[in-house]
């Protein structure tokens, strides 16, 4: 199951997939195509750049996005352990 989070620029997705199998976590970064962005994200996408907080290659998370990306990791990937 994968789950997608949307960056707070409104230009980008960040996908979460955990392999079960693999037990591996898998991190993409997925560009919208501002062709297809609504004039909010356009507004949003300008305002974060005029005050400097746009940065091309990160994603920017606010409390929700940072809620979802932790409740998958919890639901979805094995229990931390303690590196040896
Ligand atoms: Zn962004």
């Amino acid at each position: 199951m994968k789950e997608f989070i949307p960056c707070e620029c409104g230009g980008e997705v960040l996908a979460l997939e955990y392999d079960e199998d693999d037990e591996v976590l898998y991190l993409s970064m997925i560009s919208r195509s501002p062709h297809r962005w609504s004039w909010r994200q356009r507004f949003r996408f300008a305002w974060l750049a005029l005050r400097g907080k746009l940065y091309l290659d990160d994603i920017v998370l606010k409390q929700e996005g940072i809620n979802r990306m932790w409740f998958y990791l919890v639901e979805h990937t094995p229990e931390p352990k303690e590196e040896k």
